[in-house]
């Protein structure tokens, strides 16, 4: 469904991505781990287009283009496809949680408003945050805000929904329920990629787990092949010190 081919990313002369190849298929739950550094944010920032590859190519369903010169009209296009979570919530603070939902299917996807309400409702629900609907972002915990966060990217029912470190900001005990929502999802067949550090989290609930070093993908398979009998070095010396 998505496929990421050679991409080069450096930062002042200094390469972080060296020449990655990734894939995503329709209903993976894919979670990239790696030590700090290693690049995956960087990976998962190249491929929404936060940040421009040197080189690389997208292959998203049938539109296949180099990263490095798509225009800004294919990324608005390519955007609209994938939902993000980030580290930090992003949420509009000035406005209530079933606001912050609304609000991109209403601007970006030009839907009507009540049905855009009846939508955002219904994933606010899904999250369990029906009942803070009308709450600020300042009146919710970390873990709240978070899952408003989700029913955000959920909502307008993207291919992909790309998960940065979406519970390092939180204090380990709000940690849970927004890992519960996740594997929720990913029970539902929601096709994600999740940067994390959580590991009982990726090795539980991921259906792939990529482990990632110096830019390229050193390892990858299943979670009980990779933490159970990781075939690189590299890729036990993590594991070692991560668990
Ligand atoms: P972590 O687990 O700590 O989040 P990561 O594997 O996600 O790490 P990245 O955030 O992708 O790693 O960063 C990889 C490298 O690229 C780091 O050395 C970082 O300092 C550098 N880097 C990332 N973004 C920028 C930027 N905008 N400008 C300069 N350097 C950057």
């Amino acid at each position: 469904m998505l496929e990421i081919h050679n991409l080069h990313k450096s930062f002042s002369g200094t390469g972080v991505l060296s020449g990655m190849d990734f894939k995503v298929d329709k209903g993976e739950v894919i979670a990239i781990i790696g030590q700090s550094g290693s690049g995956k944010t960087t990976l998962l920032r190249c491929m929404s287009f936060l940040e421009k590859a040197d080189i690389g190519e997208i292959i998203f369903d049938d539109y296949k283009g180099d990263m490095a010169r798509i225009s800004k009209s294919d990324i608005k296009k390519l955007r609209m496809e994938m939902g993000f979570v980030f580290q930090g919530f992003n949420l509009f603070n000035n406005m209530t949680a079933l606001e912050n939902v609304m609000e991109g299917l209403v601007t970006a996807r030009k839907m009507p408003k009540d049905k855009a309400k009846e939508i955002s409702l219904e994933v606010l629900a899904k999250v369990g945050m029906l009942d803070r609907a009308h709450f600020y972002p300042g009146e919710l915990s970390g873990g709240q805000q978070q899952r408003v966060a989700i029913a955000r990217a959920i909502a307008p029912e993207p291919k992909v929904i790309l998960f940065d470190e979406p519970t390092s900001a939180l204090d380990p005990e709000l940690t849970g329920e927004v890992l519960e929502t996740m594997k929720k999802l990913a029970l539902e067949g929601t096709t994600m990629v999740v940067v994390t550090h959580e590991m009982a989290f990726a090795r539980e609930v991921a259906s792939r787990v990529v482990f990632m070093d110096g830019g390229v993908v050193v390892e990858q398979g299943a979670p009980d092949e990779i933490f159970g009998n990781p075939k690189e070095e590299r890729t036990r010396q993590f594991l070692n010190r991560a668990l």
